[in-house]
């Protein structure tokens, strides 16, 4: 394929707790052939590697503990992103996820003459997230997942073992983490609306419903 590096498109995947994102960027990866940049795992991966950004990350957040700061954030993208075919788009996903990251990631995708093309929000409400997550449990012997009905056993077919609900699946778990998510990435949805590049999608959709529209929007 002959693609020059100006046509090149790369995005932002941002959403709540049980917005559908990592569907949507299985999905948008198939089609558009991108290259998935998930920063979540990276950094776990990362972290196990023997290289001088590994052992900085492993210090932090097995050793230390503590949020990876924002400079490491960028380090981090940027080292993936060296790793990609230059004419292949990237779909970023798990950053920037303050404010604070945005100039980070921006730089590093910079560093290798990309820019954001879209920033593609799933919007969806405190009350939706919780209903869509609430009714997730699990075997916490086999960890088969199972979801709510109203006459639900509670022991595992897989196993026998015990049913029950990881502590983030609860209500009051899913409303803590959609609280911070909303507070920490609010500002970067006015950010980039502001940029004129935001695509805000209800997240109520069904997902083939999303997809479509995604592909019509940016493609
Ligand atoms: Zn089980």
């Amino acid at each position: 394929m002959n693609t020059s590096l100006e046509s090149v498109k790369n995005y932002v995947l941002l959403g709540p707790p049980g917005s559908g994102k990592s569907t949507q960027a299985t999905k948008l990866k198939e089609a558009l052939s991108l290259s998935h940049v998930d920063v979540g795992s990276e950094l776990r991966k990362l972290a196990e590697s023997e290289t001088d950004l590994g052992k900085r990350i492993h210090e932090v957040i097995n050793i230390k503990k503590e949020l990876v700061s924002d400079g490491l954030i960028g380090c981090v993208v940027e080292h993936v992103i060296k790793g990609i075919e230059s004419d292949r788009g990237v779909l970023i996903d798990g950053a920037p996820r303050r404010i604070s990251q945005v100039d980070e990631v921006e730089a590093a995708l910079a560093s290798h003459g990309r820019k954001i093309a879209r920033v593609i929000f799933l919007d969806l409400s405190l009350e939706e997230a919780v209903k869509r997550i609430s009714i997730r449990f699990l075997c916490l012997s086999c960890k088969k997942p199972f979801i709510k009905k109203e006459e639900m056993s509670f022991t595992c077919d897989q196993c026998g073992g015990e049913i029950g609900q990881r502590q983030d699946d609860t209500p009051e778990g899913v409303a803590k983490r959609y609280e911070v998510f909303m507070s920490e990435t609010r500002p970067v949805i006015e950010y980039f609306e502001e940029q004129r590049i935001l695509l805000r999608i209800d997240a109520r959709l069904l997902p083939d419903e999303i997809f479509d529209i995604l592909m019509k929007k940016i493609a």
